[in-house]
Formats: C-alpha cells, sequence, structure tokens
C-alpha cells in the first residue's frame, strides 16, 4: 500500500474478557489475508513494568518473543493468527511508559518544567504507538487497549488516542469491543450498557468508528439500526460478533459480517485484493475434522488456570490439526501426583508434557509423572523445568545420585545436575538473570531431534535462569540420557533424549513460542504423532464439516 500507516485503536467496554485480542488478531489476519502488511500492539494499563515478575494466576501465560521481551500472552495469539513475529516495541505497559518518562525527568530531557500526566505521559504513550508505525514497514498497526473504558489506569492512553486521531485524522480509526448482554427471562439482547460505554467514550472525548457487539444469541432485528443511531455509527459498522466454536473461526465469522472491507472503507482506502485465506481454511478443515483422537497429559502446577499454559494447549492444538487428530488434553497437577497415584492418573495417557515452571512446588509430581513415562515408554516432552525434571528423575533414578537437584530446588545439594550458569550469578536483579529470547542451538547428528528438525542449526526462544550443569555431561551420556543439542557459543545443553525409549525429549527453550497456525512446530507435531502411534481410538462418526468462508 502507498502513503502512510494506518493506526488503528481497539478498546474494550462494558466487561473484561471480551476478546479484544482475538478480534486485533483476526482483523489483522483478514488485512494480511489482502495482502496488507500488518502488526499488532497490546497497551497494558497496569504498572508492572512488563508480565516477567508476575504469578500466572495473576495474568496467565507470559509470552516471549525473538527480541526476549516478556510480554502479554495476547501477543501469542498474533503470532499464531499472523505467522509474523512480535518484539519488545509490541507490547507497552504505564508501568515502561513511566519509567521512560521519570529516567527522562532525572536526565534532565524536561529542561525543568513540570512532568505531568498530559502531556508528558500522553506523549510517551503516542511515541511507543507510532514506533512500529515509524519503521515505514507496516500498512497498519493496530493498538488494542488492555482494561476497560473507564478504568482510572486506561484514562492516558484514551487520552493519547483522541489527540493521536485529532493529529492524524483520516489515518486514524477507533474500534469499540463491547458486549450485548442476554435477558433469560424476557429472551433479549440488551443495548444499554453499549450505549453506555460508548457515551463514557465520548465523555472523553472519543468517538468509535466502529462498534464490536460480543453477543452469544444472533442481534435481533433492527438492533444495528438501534445501536447506529445511539452510538453516532453508520449501521454497517455495528459488527455482531457471537460466541465461537473455536478462536480460529473468528477471522471468518468477522469476513462475513464484513468488519476488514468497513475499516478498509473507513480509511479511505478502495482498491485491495480479495482476501486469500486457503491456508486458514485448510487448517480450519483439518481441525475441525480429526479421523482420530488422542489423549496426552499435561503436568503442571498452574492447571486450574488454562491460559498459564496457552501456548502449549495452542501448540498442541495446531499439531492435532497437522495430524488430523483431536488432541485431549488431560490437566494433571503436579502437586496432587504421588508415586502411589500416578499410574491412576497417568495409566490411560498415550503422551506426557511436562510444563515449564519455577519455584519448588509441584517438582517432586512432575518426576514421578517422567519417572512413570519413561519407564513405561510413553512419550515424554519436556519443556524448560520440565527437561530440567527430567535430568534430574533421571539422576536419581538411573544414575543412583538420590539427591540430584536444581540449585534453584536446593542450593546445597550435592549433586547439583541443573545449575545456575556461571556468569548468570553476579546479576542480582531478579529481572534481569533471565537468559531471553532466541539463541542458536546445534543439533547431534543422528539424533531423534535432528530426524524431526530436519536441519543441524535451529534457534528458540528461552525463558530461564538455571542450566543442565556440564560437569555431568559424560557421566549421563554413558547412562543413556544424550545431550543432543547445544548452544554453539556458551556450550549451554539444550536438548536432552533418552536412547533407549520410543520417543523421549526434553528441551531447555520453549518451543511453543514458535507454533503458529501456518507453521505448527514440528517438536509437537512429531510429539503427537509418536503418542498417535502409542495408542489413538478412531473418530468414525465425525461429521464433515466445511470451513465457512
Ligand atoms: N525455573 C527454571 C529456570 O529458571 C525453568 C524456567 C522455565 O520453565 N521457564 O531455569
Amino acid at each position: 500500500m502507498t502513503g502512510s500507516t494506518k493506526y488503528i485503536f481497539v478498546t474494550g467496554g462494558v466487561t473484561s474478557s471480551l476478546g479484544k485480542g482475538i478480534i486485533s488478531a483476526s482483523l489483522a489476519k483478514l488485512l494480511q489475508a489482502r495482502g496488507f502488511t500488518v502488526t499488532i500492539q497490546k497497551l497494558d494499563p497496569y504498572i508492572n513494568v512488563d508480565p516477567g515478575t508476575m504469578n500466572p494466576y495473576e495474568h496467565g501465560e507470559c509470552f516471549v518473543t525473538e527480541d526476549g521481551a516478556e510480554t502479554d500472552l495476547d501477543l501469542g495469539h498474533y503470532e499464531r493468527f499472523l505467522d509474523v513475529h512480535t518484539s519488545k516495541a509490541n507490547n507497552v505497559t504505564t508501568g515502561r511508559i513511566y519509567q521512560n518518562v521519570i529516567n527522562k525527568e532525572r536526565r534532565g530531557e524536561y529542561l525543568g518544567k513540570t512532568v505531568q500526566v498530559i502531556p508528558h505521559i500522553t506523549d510517551e504513550i503516542k511515541s511507543h504507538i507510532q514506533v512500529l508505525g515509524r519503521r515505514g514497514i507496516y500498512d497498519f498497526v493496530i493498538t488494542e487497549v488492555g482494561g476497560t473504558v473507564g478504568d482510572i489506569e486506561s484514562l492516558p492512553y484514551v487520552e493519547a488516542i483522541r489527540q493521536l486521531k485529532w493529529q492524524k485524522g483520516k489515518d486514524c480509526l477507533t474500534i469499540h469491543l463491547t458486549l450485548l448482554p442476554y435477558l433469560s427471562t424476557t429472551g433479549e439482547l440488551k443495548t444499554k450498557p453499549t450505549q453506555h460505554s460508548v457515551k463514557e467514550l465520548l465523555s472523553l472525548g472519543v468517538q468509535p468508528d466502529i462498534l464490536v457487539c460480543r453477543t452469544e444469541h444472533p442481534m435481533q432485528k433492527g438492533m444495528k439500526e438501534k445501536i447506529a443511531l445511539f452510538c453516532n455509527v453508520d449501521t454497517t459498522s455495528v459488527i455482531e460478533s457471537r460466541d465461537a466454536d473455536t478462536i480460529y473461526d473468528v477471522p471468518l465469522m468477522m469476513q462475513q459480517e464484513g468488519l476488514d472491507q468497513v475499516v478498509l472503507s473507513k480509511l479511505g482506502i478502495d482498491a485491495y485484493p480479495d482476501a486469500d485465506l486457503t491456508h486458514w481454511n485448510d487448517f480450519l478443515r483439518r481441525f475441525k475434522n480429526p479421523t482420530a483422537e488422542v489423549n496426552i497429559g499435561l503436568v503442571g502446577k498452574y492447571v486450574e488456570l488454562r491460559d498459564a499454559y496457552k501456548s502449549i494447549k495452542e501448540a498442541l492444538d495446531h499439531a492435532g490439526a497437522a495430524n488430523e487428530s483431536k488432541v485431549n488434553i488431560q490437566w494433571i497437577h503436579s502437586d496432587k501426583l504421588t508415586a502411589k497415584n500416578v499410574s491412576k492418573r497417568l495409566g490411560s495417557l498415550s503422551g506426557i508434557l511436562v510444563a515449564p515452571g519455577f519455584g519448588h512446588r509441584g517438582i517432586e509430581g512432575k518426576i514421578e509423572a517422567i519417572k512413570f513415562a519413561r519407564e513405561n515408554k510413553i512419550p515424554f516432552l519436556g519443556i524448560c523445568l520440565g527437561m530440567q525434571c527430567a535430568v534430574i528423575e533421571f539422576g536419581r533414578n538411573v544414575m543412583g545420585l538420590s539427591e540430584a537437584n536444581s540449585t534453584e530446588m536446593n542450593a546445597d545439594t550435592k549433586d547439583p545436575v541443573i545449575a545456575m550458569m556461571e556468569n548468570q550469578k553476579d546479576v542480582e536483579d531478579k529481572g534481569g538473570t533471565m537468559r531471553l529470547g532466541a539463541y542458536p542451538c546445534k543439533i547431534t547428528e543422528g539424533s531423534l531431534a535432528r530426524t524431526i528438525y530436519k536441519k543441524k542449526d535451529i534457534t528458540e526462544r528461552h525463558r530461564h535462569r538455571y542450566e543442565f550443569n556440564n560437569t555431568y555431561l559424560n557421566a549421563y551420556k554413558k547412562a543413556g540420557m544424550e545431550a543432543t543439542g547445544i548452544n554453539p557459543e556458551g556450550k549451554l545443553v539444550e536438548i536432552v533424549e533418552i536412547k533407549d525409549h520410543p520417543w523421549f525429549v526434553g528441551v531447555q527453550f520453549h518451543p511453543e513460542y514458535r507454533s503458529t497456525v501456518a507453521k505448527p512446530h514440528p517438536l509437537f507435531i512429531n510429539f503427537v504423532k509418536a503418542a498417535m502411534d502409542q495408542g489413538s481410538t478412531p473418530i468414525e462418526t465425525a461429521e464433515v464439516t466445511e470451513a465457512t468462508g
């Protein structure tokens, strides 16, 4: 597209959790399918500088970008939908905005002025919004504002949007996502909360251009006209967003409602190609018409909150679709696994995945799960802490190192098979000691990993402090656990495998962050395949569901 980058803002009203991230990602997908270049950014109104230090119970998974930023899980959706990498610039928090402004103030950059929310905080927000646009590679920057309009925390963001709309005019557009609650007593959807939410936005000086209305039931006749009249928008700009079977249906539902066309016409873009969603539809067809199903256990300590393992769950779904198989995830609480109950809890599984994590809680349960997978030759994938636990388990139960442990769990262990890297020991600040982002890895010829990746040199994303302790490397190899992936610079172990097992792989990195609809991750594809070989049930009565759109 010629001309300047267009900025699209997505705000939310009435309640949180309406799915702004999925709507943003779906719009981005539709624009991308028409040949435009798009990126999505999330503005989070909390004071944490990034979500890296937040407990997953608070915030769900922390998504890690190629450049090592710890970000909101919505960035995972953006990457999975678009198959385009995001970066540190794609997630900005109030904490980061204030930190930058205060640092500038300390350096005297405000030349003695009183530093205020308007204009200094709002200027900082506007500059972060435009950083991506200034790269000159995007036709569209979609900026999603976290929280709900009317919250104290999001006021400076809405004010920054008001200013940008004023300054940029036709290059900006605002989409407001609201809820149409359903009253079962009268069997009606109600528009009043939407009207109030738009009023709230108007009182802050922002007139939304498009309203996306989340609803459990189809909108009644005349409802779009009513909303349009009360909220000063065109009827075609009132978009119905019904609950979907899967998030991957939402782009097609938005296409049917004409969201992308309204966006383009409001931004004055009249010439554009048809959307090519061939790959997307192909994925949906396979995802919705599995020929078999397979049970895979996901062992972790935050399983009550599924969002804590969002990328892993999605990667398993992508891999399931690639294998035309439905992956039934059994969520298994590592805290509750013991030597006594492990065979009852895991006995019926065809694959066991042990999840990443921090801290001591649930560790012994994870180790029990791994012992069970190893001894019973059940396909096993250990990710990050899951891989470290596999090393500990092997040390304790195969090599006789009864005290084998990670120094994260026991700093004084006699056998610190997992330990902190020497050059990280000096870094005191908790947020600063992690190995974050993409690092290269060399894969050993003849290994299972080599057949899976089909290449020698890979890169994968990391988020951890502790590593395989290389002083034990030879002893492990002799005992049957081999390091088959090594970081070429630091000689750090990236992948371990057990030879005498049909499929046993531990990875120090996080393959789940790289899995997208367009490119399901080979490790997950192969793991699901191994689980299917172990045992899967054919689905005979499966109805062929045509992907819509
Ligand atoms: N707690 C471990 C470490 O810091 C593993 C981290 C993870 O699983 N992401 O090394």
